[in-house]
C-alpha cells in the first residue's frame, strides 16, 4: 500500500530527529491516511484519503442508504 493520499497526493515527508545532545538521526512523517468510501464522478469508491482532506471536505463521502430511511436519499442529492 502506497502511503499517499489519493486526493492531494501528500505522502511521506522526511526529516531529522535531533536529541538534546544534538544527535541527528533520520526520521519520517507519515500522512494520517484513512480508507473511506467517497463519491467520485457519481460512483462510490474506496480510496485512501488523508485526514486533512477529510476535514476540509475535499471529498464527498458515500452515504449508505438503508430501506428504513427512504428520505435519506433526497437529502443526499442536495
Ligand atoms: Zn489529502
Amino acid at each position: 500500500m502506497a502511503k499517499r493520499c489519493d486526493i492531494c497526493g501528500r505522502g511521506i515527508q522526511f526529516g531529522a530527529k535531533v536529541s538534546h545532545a544534538h544527535n541527528v538521526s533520520k526520521r519520517r512523517w507519515q500522512p494520517n491516511l484513512q480508507r473511506v468510501r467517497v463519491v467520485i464522478d457519481g460512483v462510490p469508491k474506496k480510496i485512501y484519503v488523508c485526514t486533512r482532506c477529510l476535514r476540509s471536505e475535499a471529498v464527498q463521502k458515500a452515504i449508505r442508504s438503508t430501506a428504513k430511511t427512504p428520505a435519506h436519499k433526497e437529502t443526499a442529492e442536495s
